[in-house]
């Protein structure tokens, strides 16, 4: 049987660009496909970060890389825009963008079965392929998936621009790209796509409803027969407390205790008490609405007297700089307040800490939390999108379950979620018992690769 030829396109991919998680997944999901025995290959701009030479690379064993090259679109420090906003020329980019992506396969002779496409950087090439290249023998068994990784950026323009796709204007209306009189390009991608998917199965539930659906919650329901979540999983080979170069002491769960190395180094170097009795609670995350930091404004003052260390790292909107500022200020001794972005700083936290907090109002998959396992750090979260399908309230009596989780978004009960998650701090035999099993589960990229080629197979009706 011939191999599954797939093609993956992104608008960034670790090692080359990064700004989010759809970095991680398309630098990881094409290598495990390749090591399942596919063909797979991956397209992406590149910009002016992106160090490889030529136009070309490989990532894993034999995964070839496909650079689109453009030195007025691409080659820019930042990826979609800057302080003063997103690009201008947004539309023009990601436009040509897809049509190189589409021809590069020509040149290249690459016929994939399945073009992979993920968030509205991407979502015009499932347009192209059913418009300007219809009749186009080349692409005559190539079918798309559409992958979702978050729904509240769609890719919208200003009516005028639509030109700039070289479509027709029979196609601005609304049930392709119109959308409240602008131009929307996920909406016409989801309506093209084959398939959709998205980065959870309970975030594909999500998004159907008005709640999350951001507007487009009609347009994904009438494509509900072919829309599917996938969790996504992360690099284990990257995420490693028996091989980070950036904490102090090696552990895995058979050495569980040496974590505590890494408490006592962090508390040190952040001028807290040191004491591997106290509690210390994590927190890494774009500062940002969705991710519940209202939740915790609420709390933390509550919660700092219970005699806990809190640690933030995260980056994003100025009006929560000034909160943590102020919260830094009045509770400076038992908390650390970093805001920044620092990766390194980041492995040393999910290390050190006993509990990690994720409140997100909306959270299509989310990473921490299996970062979080692997390092033996006890997750609180809210029970959205891929938190509530990878994180199951831990019962003292049976011993089953992985975290502490609340459902409502309410700062009560997130409250009482971390009291149930410091409660263990009373038994160490138990606390260390689930320190150990959360430390054995496995989020690593083999099975959702599984899934996603199980996914393939059926659109191609295999
Ligand atoms: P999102 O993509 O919505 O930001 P995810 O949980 O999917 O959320 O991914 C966030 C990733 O970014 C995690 O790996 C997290 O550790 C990392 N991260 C977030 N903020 C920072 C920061 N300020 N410094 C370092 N890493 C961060």
């Amino acid at each position: 049987m011939s191999k599954l030829k797939v093609l993956f396109a992104a608008s960034e991919a670790v090692p080359f660009a990064k700004t989010g998680g759809l970095a991680d997944v398309a630098g990881s999901l094409p290598v495990a496909l390749e090591e399942m025995g596919a063909d797979a290959r991956l397209v992406m701009p590149k910009y002016g970060c992106v160090k490889a030479k030529g136009s070309e690379a490989v990532i894993g064993k034999d995964v070839k890389v496909y650079f689109i090259e453009n030195e007025e679109f691409f080659d820019r420090k930042e990826l979609y825009g800057d302080k003063f906003g997103d690009y201008h020329d947004n539309l023009d980019r990601f436009a040509f963008f897809c049509r190189e992506a589409l021809e590069r396969c020509k040149q290249e002779n690459f016929q994939p079965d399945i073009i992979h496409c993920n968030d509205w950087q991407t979502a015009l090439i499932p347009v192209y392929l059913n418009t300007l290249y219809k009749y186009d023998p080349f692409f005559a068994n190539t079918k798309v998936l559409f992958t979702i990784h978050n729904l509240a950026y769609q890719g919208l323009f200003n009516k005028d621009e639509f030109t700039k796709t070289g479509l027709d204007w029979v196609l601005f209306t609304i049930e392709y790209f119109e959308f409240y009189g602008k131009v929307n390009l996920m909406k016409a991608g989801l309506v093209y796509a084959d398939a959709i998917s998205t980065v959870s199965p309970t975030y594909a539930k999500e998004i159907l409803t008005k709640e999350f659906g951001c507007g487009l919650e009609g347009v994904l329901k009438n494509r509900e027969s072919v829309l599917s979540g996938i969790l996504n999983g992360i690099n284990y080979d990257l995420w490693d407390p028996e091989t980070d170069r950036k904490i102090t002491k090696h552990y895995s769960a058979q050495t569980a205790d040496d974590k505590y190395a890494n408490k006592e180094k962090l508390q040190k170097d952040m001028g807290l008490k040191i004491d591997r009795d106290i509690p210390m609670i994590g927190m890494i995350s774009r500062l940002a609405d969705q991710k519940g930091l209202d939740l915790v404004a609420k709390i933390i003052n509550d919660l700092l007297n219970l005699k806990v260390q809190f640690i933030l790292l995260g980056t994003g909107d100025n009006k929560y700089h000034i909160l943590f500022e102020k919260m830094a200020r009045i509770h400076g001794k038992n908390t650390s307040i970093n805001l920044k972005f620092d990766a390194t700083l980041a492995q040393k936290i999910y290390a050190a800490s006993d509990i990690f907090l994720i409140p997100s109002k909306y959270e299509p998959c989310g990473l921490s939390q299996m970062i979080s396992f692997r390092y033996g750090t006890i997750p609180v979260v809210r029970q959205t999108g891929g938190l509530k399908d990878s994180v199951q309230e831990f019962d003292l009596k049976t011993r089953e379950g992985n975290g502490f989780t609340f459902s409502e978004y309410r700062a009560d009960h997130l409250f009482a979620a971390i009291k149930r998650a410091l409660s263990l701090f009373k038994n160490k035999a138990v606390r260390m018992e689930l320190v150990k099993k959360i430390m054995a589960l496995d989020f690593s990229w083999e099975a959702s690769a599984k899934e996603y080629a199980k996914l393939y197979e059926k659109i191609l009706g295999k």
